[in-house]
């Protein structure tokens, strides 16, 4: 009788030390799991898996690889003045690369003439390329522009564009590099890839 007292007494007694414990030990694991994020390793949702391909440069790196115009336009999101830059009449066959990581942004077959004086297209070469920002500066609420690849600052989009898609696309042409279509193929596949610098 005594031995059957003393196990349920050790029985009740693990039983609260565990409905206690219990709290605790998720806490721990929110915990490790906030140093450790092996939780999100390989699912393609975690940090890592976000950064995959982006390109990361200090300011001092882009002040040495973008002209005074491109770095203040780019990385100071800058307007250049219209009417002004290399690519607002350009009309080749091509491909409109970012002049900062060489990701390619938009086609020449999308390019239109908008009369803004920037380079205009009404779309970009595939939804990834460009990312969207709110941008409430100027006492306007506009749609900021910017590469997905490096987060350059390109321009920004509005709903006045032409068929099929109603946007309009305006970009700085100081942003912007251009690849030729007939230029063959190492210029094209240079277009796609992160410059070295
Ligand atoms: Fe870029």
């Amino acid at each position: 009788m005594f031995k059957i007292l003393i196990a349920g007494t050790l029985l009740l007694g693990s039983l609260v030390l565990l409905s206690g414990l219990s709290p605790a030990l998720g806490r721990l694991r929110d915990v490790i799991e906030a140093i450790v994020p092996v939780a999100h390793a390989g699912d393609g949702t975690g940090p890592a898996a976000k950064e995959q391909g982006k390109v990361r440069k200090s300011d001092d790196e882009w002040k040495r690889i973008l002209s005074p115009e491109q770095y203040q336009v780019m990385r100071c999101s800058a307007t250049e003045a219209p009417f002004t830059g290399r690519f607002w009449n350009h009309k080749e066959d091509g491909t409109y690369v970012c002049a900062g990581c060489r990701a390619e942004l938009f086609s020449s077959s999308t390019k239109y003439e908008s009369g803004s004086g920037w380079p205009s297209y009404f779309a970009p070469v595939h939804k990834t390329a460009i990312g969207e920002l709110k941008d409430i500066s100027l006492g306007m609420v506009r749609t900021e522009i910017i590469c997905s690849r490096c987060e350059a600052h390109l321009g920004h989009v509005f709903n006045d564009g032409p068929r099929p898609t109603g946007l309009r696309y305006c970009v700085n042409s100081a942003s912007l590099d251009f690849v030729p279509k007939a230029a063959g193929q190492a210029d094209a596949k240079a277009a796609g890839k992160p410059r070295k610098e």
